[in-house]
This record gives C-alpha cells, sequence and structure tokens, in this order.
C-alpha cells in the first residue's frame, strides 16, 4: 500500500495534485462517448497527478514510480477516446502539459517537447511557412504527444495518410520506466514502439515530426440532395492529384442537423472540406459535376473567435455536437477497404439505415483514396453493438472497436505492432506504464 503524501514529498519540487475532485478530472478522457466504456471507467481514478516541468522531472518521477512500483499513466490534453488516459490501477498520473517548448525548425523538420498544443505549433510555423502535415479534429486542445501515442490519423490524412505512415514522424525520445531511467531515441520504423501505443511502452518527452508548406485553406460547406453524390464527389477530388487539400468529409442526413452554427437545410447530406486557394476552380467544377451547392467558403483560421473551425465538425467531432442535445448515441470507427469503398458504404447504410447514421472521413492509405467512417450509431444493447461490428468485418470493414480499452481488441486495423510488446519489455521491465492497456503482455520479471 503507497502511502501517497509520503510520495508526494519525495517528489521534492516536482508539483503534484492530491486534490481528490482535480485528480479525479484528471484521470479521464472522452471515454463517455461509449456508454459501454462509461460503466466500466467511471469509477477510475489516479492517486495523485504529477506535472513535470522538463524531461528531468520526468526521469525523477519515473524513477520513483519503478521504486515503489507504482501504475505510471501519461497523459497530455486528455482527449483520447479509448480511455486511454484513464488509469485502471490507480497510481500516478503524469501530465505531460508542461513539456511545451519548440526546440528546432530546420529544413521542414520540427522538434518539439511533446506537451505542446498542436494549435500553437502551427501558430509558431506558420509565420515560418511550415504547418503541421496532419492534425486530429482536437487540435485546439490536443497534445503533439499525446497524437503520436493515441491517435492515428485526421485532418491532412487525405495528403499525408497516417501517423505510421513512413515519412511523417521522424523520431522520438523516450524514457524508459525503472529505477535508473534510459532516455533513448527511436528513428524511423523504430518510432512504431511507440506510436499508439498508449503509453504503455515508454514515455515520450520530445517528437521530430515532418511539416508540409503552407497553404491558403478555404473551410467550405456543401449540401448534396443524394449521399451518393456527397461521397463521389469527395472520392474524386480526393483522388483529383492537382486539387491541393486538408480535409473531405461527408455526412449523411440527419446528422448536419446537429451542426450549431452551420445552418444546414433539413435533409441534405453534407461535405466539409478544406481546400487550398489554388484549388477552388477545380473544386468548383466538381461540385457542379456531383450536383452539390456551395453554402460557404471562408478563409480556415483556427482563431477564430466564435465560429468553429470547419474541422471541428469533423473526424470525432461530430459524435460529440449529436452527443450534445442526444446523449442516446455513440460511434464507431471504421476503415473501408480502397477496392469498392462507397458500394460497401451503400451496403452498410442499407442494413441499418438510420440506426447506423454514416460519417465519412477521406484519406490516403498505403498511396489509394479510400474512406474511413465514423457513424453515430443509435446505442441500444452491447449485444447489438457487437452485431454491428460482426456484420461490418464480415464485409470487410475494419472496425477498431472504440467501446474496448486495450490496444489488442480496440485496435483493429491499428493493431499493436508487432515492435511493441518488444519495446514494452526493453523500457517498460516491470509493466508499470498504463497497466491493463496492452492486454497480451506478461512481463518476465516483477
Ligand atoms: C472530439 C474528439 C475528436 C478527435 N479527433 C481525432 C482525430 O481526428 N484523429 C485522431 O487520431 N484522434 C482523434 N481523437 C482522439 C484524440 O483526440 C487524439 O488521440 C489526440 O491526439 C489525443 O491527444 P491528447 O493530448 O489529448 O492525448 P491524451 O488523451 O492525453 O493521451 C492519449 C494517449 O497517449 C498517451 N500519451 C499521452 N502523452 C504521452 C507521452 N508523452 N508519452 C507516451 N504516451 C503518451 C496517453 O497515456 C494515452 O494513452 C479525438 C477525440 C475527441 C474527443
Amino acid at each position: 500500500m503507497t502511502d501517497w503524501q509520503h510520495f508526494a514529498a519525495e517528489l521534492g519540487d516536482i508539483p503534484s495534485i492530491t486534490e481528490r475532485a482535480l485528480v479525479r478530472q484528471k484521470s479521464r478522457d472522452f471515454y463517455w462517448y461509449s456508454p459501454i466504456l462509461k460503466q466500466l471507467l467511471d469509477s477510475k481514478s489516479a492517486d495523485i497527478i504529477v506535472c513535470p516541468r522538463d524531461e528531468a522531472d520526468v526521469i525523477a518521477a519515473t524513477a520513483l514510480c519503478a521504486k515503489h512500483r507504482v501504475p505510471l499513466t501519461v497523459r497530455g490534453g486528455g482527449t483520447g477516446n479509448y480511455g486511454q488516459a484513464v488509469p485502471l490501477n490507480g497510481g500516478v498520473v503524469l501530465e505531460m502539459t508542461a513539456l511545451d517548448q519548440m526546440i528546432a525548425l530546420e529544413g521542414g523538420l520540427l522538434t518539439v517537447q511533446v506537451g505542446r498544443k498542436l494549435s500553437d505549433i502551427d501558430a509558431d510555423t506558420v509565420k515560418l511557412g511550415w504547418e503541421l502535415r496532419m492534425h486530429p479534429s482536437t487540435k485546439r486542445t490536443a497534445t503533439i504527444g499525446g497524437f503520436i501515442a493515441g491517435g492515428s490519423a485526421g485532418v491532412g490524412s487525405i495528403t499525408w495518410g497516417g501517423l505510421r505512415d513512413p515519412g511523417n514522424v521522424i523520431s522520438a525520445r523516450v524514457v524508459s520506466c525503472e529505477e535508473t531511467p534510459r532516455v533513448i531515441t527511436l528513428t524511423g520504423a523504430e518510432v512504431a514502439g511507440v506510436n499508439h501505443a498508449y503509453g504503455t511502452t515508454g514515455i515520450i518527452t520530445a517528437l521530430t515530426v515532418a511539416m508540409a508548406p503552407v497553404q491558403p485553406w478555404r473551410d467550405i460547406v456543401a449540401v448534396f440532395d443524394r449521399f451518393e453524390d456527397a461521397a463521389e464527389c469527395a472520392m474524386s477530388v480526393g483522388e483529383a492529384p492537382g486539387i491541393a487539400k486538408k480535409l473531405l468529409s461527408v455526412m449523411a442526413a440527419p446528422l448536419p442537423r446537429y451542426f450549431r452554427g452551420l445552418d444546414i437545410p433539413a435533409g441534405k447530406h453534407v461535405l466539409l472540406a478544406m481546400i487550398s486557394a489554388a484549388s477552388l476552380v477545380a473544386w468548383r467544377e466538381a461540385l457542379t459535376r456531383f450536383d452539390g451547392i456551395q453554402l460557404s467558403c471562408i478563409a480556415s483560421d483556427d482563431a477564430s473567435g466564435g465560429r468553429l473551425p470547419v474541422y471541428e465538425y469533423t473526424w470525432n467531432h461530430t459524435t460529440l455536437h449529436v452527443l450534445r442535445t442526444d446523449k442516446s448515441v455513440t460511434y464507431l470507427q471504421c476503415l473501408f477497404p480502397a477496392n469498392g469503398a462507397l458500394d460497401l458504404v451503400g451496403e452498410m447504410r442499407a442494413a441499418f439505415g438510420e440506426e447506423v447514421m454514416m460519417h465519412l472521413e477521406f484519406l490516403r492509405i498505403g498511396g489509394r483514396v479510400t474512406c474511413s467512417a465514423l457513424p453515430v450509431v443509435r446505442y441500444t444493447t452491447e449485444a447489438r453493438m457487437n452485431e454491428i461490428i460482426a456484420f461490418f468485418e464480415a464485409r470487410g470493414v475494419s472496425v477498431a472497436n472504440p467501446h474496448v480499452v486495450t490496444l489488442e481488441d480496440g485496435a483493429g486495423h491499428k493493431k499493436v505492432g508487432d515492435g511493441q510488446p518488444a519495446m514494452k519489455a526493453r523500457l517498460d521491465p516491470y509493466a508499470l506504464l498504463n497497466p491493463g492497456k496492452m492486454r497480451t503482455y506478461q512481463p518476465e520479471s516483477v
């Protein structure tokens, strides 16, 4: 039994929080999208929040956790969906947001501490002609470390693919969880050991990522009478190499009705896009070809006062907009194979109607354009949810089940990378990092 007051004293001047309500608040993420995880995780809490100010603090706090053999769960912005940052067995939550320094931007490569918010990164680099290749729709609240350790793809993935695609994340500086922590640098393919590993394989303190040249993006809202036209328009623009785009998202009616601030007419299907000003002529031609009507086209801006950036209606934000008025829904995360993706989407819509309201995000996987889906599901029971998942999977649609907490069960197309158990054995010999999230890992010595 750990004496947490004593533990806090041993931390010396490293800031920590033991106030119960705040500890509970910082032990939560967005797991409650899932009614199944809500039941499972509502009662979970850390015992203490530790807030390192720099890498030396990370090393000292980690050494203390290893010495006392207490669980350590890393936290960035706490916007993960799978209960990724929720400590299942109490212990320490290590909040990384104070490690927020830009380190270098050279030749299109950015090195940055992990706790920096993604929108703050772009705010600095855009002035120098560079922007993040991709970001989650939580750009304004998530950290770069949390995105790489917990996310997978997002705004920009239609051009640059996912985080795991070679060339996007160049290197990671990682602290091991031992009495005498080591700091190692993972480069190139080795980064997969900590990428989408939920912080189970090491504590990342700094990252080097490849950037993209800045483009004059436009936030665009377009509507269609037929869902199929919206989806085909998105696919066609996605596949057009000459059209510079950052976002292509399609939501079936009635989902757009939940988008406060966009005023989408009832019954319309929507295509939300970010297109470079240089590509607007070709974009409008595509819209006309598929009978789309453009409702608005304005300069993209993260700091646009009361107006939400268009990306905050897309990716996992779509479900959030619905949940704000209808608590009976939840969602799924799927990936359609590139071959016949839109035919399969049609099949799923025909099978489930408004029980599974279709929301597509177009992205490039292995060089080919396809769509992932984050459909909003009218939730009834866990058994029914599993039936829906089984139906999708039986037709070749990969599902990353967001109603489970382990990497193995939830990862689907984001599966536990081959190198991750080996990385865990190397950097977390006592299995203290986010215990319970990598189900199949058994430590050899404890
Ligand atoms: C509304 C909404 C929209 C979203 N949109 C997207 C999207 O478009 N694309 C996408 O991929 N995801 C998306 N997500 C999921 C989530 O936002 C992303 O995974 C996000 O990048 C997490 O960042 P964070 O800083 O909040 O991380 P956290 O939630 O704090 O952490 C995420 C995971 O990473 C681990 N972790 C955090 N920092 C470190 C570190 N320094 N070292 C090791 N492990 C670490 C944590 O332990 C946890 O397991 C969305 C979630 C919500 C609620």
